[in-house]
């Protein structure tokens, strides 16, 4: 994988978050306050432009520049966070051309110790880790299990959205939505939604 491949990544989350911004949005007035699905087409849209001002030439590079940005752009409690998954990712990869697939599990793994390390969240606390973890273990085996690219990302994928269906049931521990207590139980966590949205477009990145 590639920068071209990174690239159409993002583009692809940019395009996907687009076009879920209202459900995002939804999801999150149901549990929180209403602006997640604005957030991430605030922070995707100014990671676009800077891809497009400043063209990153490696993998590493193209994430951590994404990182920066949504840190620089986005608000609220999933700037800082999905920033710093980028970020973690990036700086995992380092500055080679091409990434493996044993690599991009291991960057996937960084992005999870980071987002926890940041915002304190376990699984099961009804946040984005809840689809991502899950996700990032799915392809480390794929990965250790020998699987072809298309295949580990689709696991990855599927991973994610069962994370983040997951948290319906789950009453929330991190976030605003904690604010709720019982009352956050029985929606979707929105951030849960999103990671899945993100894993899905790396699997359509890789065609
Ligand atoms: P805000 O809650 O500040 O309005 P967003 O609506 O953009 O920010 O993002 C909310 C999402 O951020 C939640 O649905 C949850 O997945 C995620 N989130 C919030 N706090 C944490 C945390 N401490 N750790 C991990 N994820 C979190
Ligand atoms: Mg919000
Ligand atoms: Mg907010």
């Amino acid at each position: 994988m590639d920068a071209q491949f990174f690239t159409a990544w993002i583009e692809e989350i940019a395009r996907v978050v687009t076009a879920n911004r209202d459900h995002l949005t939804r999801l999150d007035a149901a549990i929180g306050d209403a602006d997640h699905g604005a957030n991430l087409h605030r922070g995707f849209t100014a990671v676009l432009e800077a891809l497009s001002a400043k063209p990153a030439d490696s993998p590493g590079a193209i994430l951590t520049l994404t990182g920066t940005t949504l840190i620089r752009k986005v608000g609220g409690a999933s700037g800082p966070l999905y920033g710093t998954a980028f970020r973690q990712m990036g700086s995992r990869l380092g500055p080679g051309a091409d990434v493996t697939l044993t690599e991009l599990a291991s960057a996937v793994e960084a992005a999870v110790a980071g987002v926890q390390k940041l915002g304190g969240a376990s699984e099961g606390d009804k946040t984005m880790v809840d689809a991502l973890a899950p996700a990032a273990r799915a392809l480390t085996e794929a990965a250790q299990g020998g699987a072809k690219t298309g295949e580990a990302l689709d696991a990855a994928r599927l991973a994610a959205e069962e994370g983040a269906r997951a948290t319906i049931p789950l009453q929330a521990r991190k976030g605003r939505a904690s604010y709720l207590g019982e009352r956050s139980i029985g929606h979707e966590d929105p951030g849960a939604a999103s990671t899945a949205l993100i894993l899905g477009a790396l699997h359509a990145a890789a065609g």
